[in-house]
């Protein structure tokens, strides 16, 4: 069975979902599907949870009211006929009415909890019915009857696997599988989610779990490209990614999955497929366990890093220097994203400069301090090891009208990152295109 997800834009109208359902039921094969809530409807859910926080009714109220009202306005587009109308109808009442019945009671984390999950029940329950409606043999699975995390809050993929796999006995015979992204219960059997953006996690759990074929992520962007196409002209789409380079990729942001999500199909050999809801037939980007030898994939960047550097000669030959160097940052809850030294040196890159002065403060303890701001980390990725000949050349060649604040080479397989200025992206990033992709 082939596993495939679509995010809250992908069913944001009636008339996306009518695309989706056309796709889930083109193959005519078994799919379980995974769905988002519309797009915007979980942070309407956490507001109505913020105002009953607040101990403000009214406002949760007039909020839940809007929705409705949002919610009812979908059938008539969505359905033809008067009984799948009517069907939809009380269930989106039924939810709005159990939202409302927050409004009355003391107020917690827990019920915050119970209101962010109803998102993914309404969508789903909206695309079962209106395939139902067609005729299509789809049943509505519910989540918190197999995704559980454990006491870590971890998934926990034992407890799926064998709940997952014995609810899909009982439903034997479905063309479509439907389920509810995102919700989860706890191991105190509370309803709970996987975060924001969780859908994906439930995707790729539920791949591991059904050893499903493929775990496609359905979006609106055609995968992964190359380079950034909104600074560099003619990107490409990228074929195929290791599960590696495409962590590397994760924290540029690249529209890709977050690496943690990826995890469970990673470890279960599950390939992933990237594609685009509007360009369906095209390939997409395939993310799996095999590494192309000798192929740079793709280039990414990321603004507003600050590079930090601390010089002493108290560093040469002391043993434990970086670590009180790294509990500055830990302090201060910053994350270290790029490092390179030298024997009197260190110089480190952070994102979040929150707390930038106090770090600054506390390591000129131990050494003479340097900031650099706004600049630009250049990442390429793609089968580098050290083994192999040439490939860090050309990624440095490419640089070289470029100043370059730090370099760091050898902390993966499959990864070189420069440290630029921002003002010389465009032409970091364009030079990178010609080098390394030029046919
Ligand atoms: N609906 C959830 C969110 O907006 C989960 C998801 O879309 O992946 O974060
Ligand atoms: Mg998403």
């Amino acid at each position: 069975m082939e596993v495939m997800k679509f995010g809250g834009t992908s069913v944001g109208t009636p008339q996306r979902m009518k695309e989706v359902s056309e796709l889930i039921t083109r193959s005519g094969k078994p799919t379980f599907v995974v769905l988002s809530a519309m797009s915007g409807t979980t942070n309407t859910l956490i507001e109505i949870a913020d105002y009953l926080y607040k101990k403000n009714p009214e406002g949760a109220n007039e909020v839940i009211n809007n929705l409705e009202r949002k919610y009812l306005g979908h059938l008539d587009e969505l359905y033809s006929t008067e009984e799948y109308k009517q069907k939809t109808k009380d269930f989106i009442l039924e939810e709005c009415n159990y939202l409302r019945s927050f409004t009355k009671d003391l107020f917690t984390s827990f019920e915050e909890k119970a209101i962010v999950a109803q998102g993914e029940f309404i969508s789903t329950n909206m695309v079962v019915n209106y395939l139902l409606e067609k005729g299509i043999k789809a049943v509505l699975l519910n989540s918190l009857d197999f995704m559980r995390t454990d006491k870590n809050a971890e998934p926990d993929l034992q407890f799926i696997r064998t709940k997952l796999n014995a609810v899909l006995a009982e439903n034997s015979g479905y063309q479509i599988y439907i389920a509810q992204g995102f919700v989860c219960k706890n191991a105190y059997d509370e309803i709970d989610n996987l975060q924001r953006g969780g859908s994906d996690y439930t995707a790729s759990l539920v791949g591991a779990a059904i050893n499903a074929e493929e775990i496609q992520i359905w979006t609106d962007i055609d995968g992964m490209h190359n380079n950034d196409p909104r600074v560099v002209d003619n990107t490409e789409a990228v074929r195929q990614l290791n599960f590696e380079e495409a962590s590397e990729l994760a924290y540029f942001g690249a529209k890709i999955l977050h690496p943690t999500c990826v995890q469970p199909a990673k470890y279960s050999g599950i390939p992933v497929r990237l594609k685009n809801t509007m360009e369906p037939d095209a390939e997409g980007t395939i993310i799996n366990n095999e590494l192309v030898r000798g192929k740079i994939k793709a280039v990414a960047a990321k603004d507003k890093i600050t590079a930090i550097k601390i010089k002493s000669s108290r560093m040469l030959g002391a043993s434990g220097f970086l670590r009180k160097v790294f509990e500055i940052f830990e302090s201060y809850q910053t994350p270290i994203d790029m490092i390179t030294t030298s024997e009197v040196g260190v110089s480190m890159t952070i994102e979040s400069v929150t707390h930038l002065e106090e770090i600054v403060t506390e390591l000129k303890k131990y050494g003479t301090v340097t900031v650099d701001s706004d600049m630009c980390i250049i990442c390429v990725v793609g089968d580098l090891d050290w083994n192999n000949i040439g490939f860090e050349t050309i990624a440095t060649d490419a640089m070289k009208n470029i100043p370059v604040r730090m370099i760091s080479y050898g902390g993966s397989n499959y990864n070189i990152s420069f440290l630029i200025k921002e003002s010389d992206k465009k032409a970091a990033l364009q030079s990178l295109s010609n080098q390394l992709f030029k046919h």
